[in-house]
């Protein structure tokens, strides 16, 4: 048994069941055992990948859509070009790469990463040291000024607590201990008041989910951009609103008992994106877009065909498969949504749904 299941059943039999929230954040950022904390879980030898990871064009698509919001804004400088969560720095390399030509964006930009994985910092130092970046535990401490700023795959790792509809109250599914197992199970219904406005499109028994740490985080990026101009934007798989158990675990590529092996597989679960338009209040958001709609509005499949001239044979073949795993529906094209928040005296970005 692994040294971090054997301290969850401790801890659960001395003091009882945990919630789910507590559960992901001991598997994802335990200083010893937790997915992020103690390795690099990315790429093909790990437990999961990224779109950054499929292919620079991702990066490369998303960075020129940030570089043409801030034109549009006035081209503020210095201002803050941040990332929430950036993994290995795959997305930012790219992003800064594609807008290495535009007039005044790098010379204005000062780098700001949220990361709490040590690991990965040494990954994104690695990739991203020519511009000296500051690192952030959280996004709380990120600078006063304009903020432009990218989160992919970033709210959909933040803990998230269940609960499901019983009566006019809610179960709270919690994990406990059977034997040497973690199972999971169901405190008492009781009322709450931050799902009052679900008891209105929840029948008995369906489930909701909550992400309390997304909403300060939102916060402090909304009072950024609201006071000084800038742009967010969210990519994740989600919906407009949270609806059923989206927990799911992810060990060397496949999915599997999210209780089974903590610290052995990547936890997730699907993002709220109206409690996150709801939490940047004052700023607009965009249309929830499908990241294929947003990707081929921004150009991809052009840079697809520019990019497939100097290839071939498996490269070219990869190359191809990449953008169809990008952006078609059937694959991530449709799974993963796309947000973008910007103030209200802005004009709306570009590619998204109106
Ligand atoms: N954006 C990258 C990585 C996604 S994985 C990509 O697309 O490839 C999630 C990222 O968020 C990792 O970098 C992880 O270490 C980071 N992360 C997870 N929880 C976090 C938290 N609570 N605070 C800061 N970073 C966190």
């Amino acid at each position: 048994m692994s040294a971090l299941k054997s301290a969850l059943l401790r801890q659960i039999r001395a003091q009882g069941p945990i919630s789910i929230a507590e559960y992901m954040t001991q598997c994802l950022l335990h200083p010893a055992h937790g997915v992020y904390a103690s390795r690099d879980p990315l790429g093909a030898e790990g437990d999961f990948t990224t779109a950054p990871e499929i292919s620079q064009m991702f990066g490369e698509m998303l960075g020129l859509l940030l570089a043409q919001v801030w034109h549009d804004q006035g081209a503020p400088a210095p201002f803050t070009l941040a990332e929430l969560g950036p993994g290995r720095g795959t997305l930012m390399a790219d992003a800064l790469r594609a807008t290495a030509r535009v007039p005044g964006f790098h010379a204005g930009a000062r780098l700001h990463l949220v990361e709490a994985s040590g690991p990965l910092r040494a990954a994104q130092a690695a990739r991203l040291g020519d511009f000296s970046p500051t690192w952030h535990d959280t996004a709380e401490t990120l600078p006063d000024g304009p903020l432009f700023l990218i989160a992919n795959e970033f709210f959909d790792a933040l803990p998230i607590r269940q609960f499901l509809r019983r009566g006019a109250g809610w179960a709270e599914r919690m994990v406990g201990a059977r034997g040497d197992d973690l199972v999971a199970g169901l405190s008492p219904p009781a009322p709450l008041a931050a799902l009052a406005h679900r008891l209105d499109d929840t029948a008995e028994g369906q489930m909701v989910e909550t992400c309390a740490p997304a909403r300060p985080i939102m916060a402090a990026i909304a009072a950024r951009i609201a006071a000084h101009g800038g742009f967010a934007l969210i990519v994740d798989y989600g919906d407009w609103r949270s609806r059923g158990d989206t927990l799911q675990a992810l060990r060397a590529h496949a999915p599997i008992d999210p209780f089974a092996t903590p610290g052995e597989a990547d936890l997730t679960a699907h993002v709220d994106f109206e409690a996150l338009a709801e939490a940047a209040a004052p700023l607009r958001a965009t249309k929830l877009t499908p990241q294929g709609v947003l990707l081929e509005r921004l150009g991809i499949t052009a840079r697809a065909e520019a990019l497939a001239h100097n290839l071939g044979g498996d490269a070219l073949n990869d190359h191809i498969a990449a953008h169809r795993r990008l952006t078609h529906p059937d694959e991530m094209g449709h799974l993963f949504q796309t947000l973008g928040l910007y103030p209200p005296v802005a004009p709306p970005p570009p590619g998204f749904d109106a």
